[in-house]
């Protein structure tokens, strides 16, 4: 089982410019919140490939992963497992230390000698989130007439439509509590 890291130690790795390392590793457990809902990385740990490298621009990183993000369904409130395969880069210009952040040439997730990589894979996760969390595609929800469970029981209300506004509303909630 790879280490659990949360902040990478560029000191540590020593790359001269022109040199590369790739790693792989752990970060600390993803949580979320979307929906009104908690989700969560499964395994709570996931694993990631890092790529760092050095120009004489600056430093170059890669973030890769395939995680699964586990919790309640929108529309059954069953288990959801939503699958995300997460593969983002980062720049980080040479010789910024003390200048404004430009987003063009510093990254949100490197300081000098180090790389918060918790940070960076939470928000890539958080990212890569769909905007409706479904146990599966074709989820029949939660009947609005009857209470049942339409993926169990199919009821005689079951020609009424899945409610949709529903879904709208949470999308709302969900760009609130992002900020947007
Ligand atoms: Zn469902
Ligand atoms: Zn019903």
């Amino acid at each position: 089982m790879e280490r659990e890291v949360a902040t990478l130690d560029l000191r540590a790795l020593d790359l001269a410019p022109g040199a590369a390392t790739r790693l792989r590793l752990r970060v600390p457990a993803i949580e979320l919140r979307s929906g009104g809902s908690d989700y969560v990385t499964d395994p709570a740990s996931p694993e990631v490939d890092v790529e760092v490298g050095r120009s004489l621009s600056g430093l170059h990183l890669r973030l890769r992963a395939d995680v699964v993000i586990t919790g309640p369904c929108w529309r059954c409130l069953g288990d959801a497992r939503v699958p995300l395969a997460i593969d983002v880069t980062e720049f980080q210009a040479e010789g910024r230390e003390g200048e404004e952040f430009d987003e063009d040439l510093d990254s949100a997730y490197v300081e000098p000698g180090r790389v918060d990589l918790g940070t960076w894979a939470r928000d890539s996760v958080a990212e890569a989130l769909p905007t409706t969390i479904l146990c599966r595609d074709d989820c029949a929800g939660i009947c609005p007439v009857c209470g049942g469970d339409r993926n169990l029981v199919p009821c005689d209300h079951a020609e009424e439509t899945t409610d949709t506004r529903w879904d709208a509303l949470r999308e709302i909630a969900e760009r609130l509590e992002r900020g947007e």
